[in-house]
């Protein structure tokens, strides 16, 4: 049971009282309801309006490793949104009806960020306060790319809903989040110019699960190489039971499975640079990447810009995430006991190695080896898993033949 502690807090008092729209009164029902979620053991006691500080009755461990505990916040004409990207200190956020606003952070969720945990991050779902209420939310403008002068109603973050498939860039040891609450990542891979790297693709896999993210594996330019070549891939991976495709921007092939994949998911896309993504998310939607570059080269004059990430909305339904930073998303190598586990046609194997401890590399009696032999599981698959993992010391080794 944790401890409940009091903390005293400024009290940040709404700039100009908001008129009530019927629209938002629908909203703060539901937002209600969502504090209860979200609050769990926090309470918030406004000392009413007049108050220059308040009360938070908060877990002790307010602010602690577990990066989960976030104040529960003063709802009343909140509405829902997604940040859809941070540039230094501002969050765009894009709410319900497709207006974006240009938000800053409570400062209490500031006080509670750690050095692990941002107190906003990309792809967040989050409540806002808007600073004014236009008088019908339809005349917001809605502005894609934004621009960074743009002009677009302001507001302010009040709570951020707990995070869901995070992908996180290490740095110095630390995990930093880049975007909140990802579906899935297809990965593009090419199958001429530059060279399909079959090991690469079984590092993607490894990396998206590891992640707990469901990996789509998207072979792109069919064009440039026959059937034949590539049909291998197709047996290989469909097996395995990921999602593939096979794509050519030249000739329009796969194009609307890619669309299909896409639709309704919040999608990383990642791979080698050359590859075709940008290719292949404008032939899913026309004009996409260049408006991608537009909002790049802004984000590079701002010198403060801290996140780069951004979500990019598609007209299927889908947000694709927009970030250099992960581009190279692999798995580093690791511990066979970890490896292992990404290697989903290993696993009915492993209780029948001979030794619990098998690394599946020099052992007798493994069983990984034995079905490699039997080419039940596929021999890339097998040097790609021995590629991945941390060679061990070879005089520490045991169960040597
Ligand atoms: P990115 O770096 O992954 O975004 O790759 P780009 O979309 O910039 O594409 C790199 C190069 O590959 C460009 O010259 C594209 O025209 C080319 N390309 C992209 N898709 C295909 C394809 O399906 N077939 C062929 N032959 N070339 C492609
Ligand atoms: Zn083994």
């Amino acid at each position: 049971m944790s401890k409940k502690k009091k903390i005293r807090v400024d009290f940040i008092k709404n700039r100009g009282k908001a008129p009530r729209v019927n629209d938002f009164t629908r909203d703060f029902k539901t937002a209600s309801e969502k504090i209860d979620d979200l609050s769990g053991t926090q309470q918030v006691r406004a000392k009413g309006d007049i108050s220059r500080k308040r009360t938070i009755i908060t877990n002790d461990d307010s602010g602690g490793q577990d990066g989960e505990v976030r104040p529960a916040a003063d709802l009343i004409n909140a509405i829902p949104g997604r940040v859809i990207q941070i540039t230094g200190l501002t969050v765009l956020v894009q709410v319900g009806n497709g207006a974006i606003y240009r938000c800053t952070v409570r400062r209490l969720l500031k006080t509670l960020a750690t050095d692990e945990r941002s107190a906003v991050t990309t792809g967040d779902k989050v409540w806002i306060i808007p600073e004014h209420i236009p008088l019908t939310l339809e005349l917001v403008p809605k502005l894609d790319p934004v621009p960074d002068s743009a002009v677009l109603p302001v507001g302010v973050v009040q709570t951020v809903e707990p995070r869901k498939g995070i992908l996180t860039r290490k740095s110095k040891h630390k995990d930093h989040v880049i975007v909140a609450n990802v579906d899935q990542v297809m990965f593009v891979i090419s199958l001429s110019q530059p060279e399909l790297k079959v090991h690469l693709v079984d590092r993607y896999i490894a990396g998206a699960l590891e992640g707990k993210l469901e990996p789509i594996l998207c072979f792109n330019k069919v064009d440039l190489i026959s059937e034949d070549q590539y049909q291998y891939l197709v047996g290989l991976y469909s097996q395995l039971g990921y999602k593939v495709l096979f794509t050519s921007t030249r000739t329009g092939v796969g194009i609307d499975d890619v669309r299909h994949v896409l639709s309704n998911k919040q999608s990383v896309v990642c791979g080698q640079s050359g590859v075709g993504k940008s290719s292949l998310l404008n032939a899913v939607q026309p004009n996409l990447g260049l408006r991608v570059n537009v909002v790049s080269e802004v984000n590079q004059k701002g010198k403060h810009t801290t996140t780069s990430a951004k979500l990019i909305p598609l007209e299927c339904k889908g947000w694709v995430v927009d970030t250099p930073g992960i581009r190279s998303f692999e798995l580093s190598n690791q511990m066979p006991s970890e490896v292992e586990n990404f290697f989903r046609e290993f696993r009915p194997m492993l209780p029948y190695c001979e030794f619990a401890d098998c690394t599946h590399t020099h052992e007798t009696g493994c069983a990984i080896k034995r079905q490699v032999f039997r080419r039940v599981i596929s021999p890339d698959r097998y040097l790609s898993y021995l590629g991945m993992i941390k060679k061990e010391d070879p005089h520490e080794s045991r169960h040597e033949r």
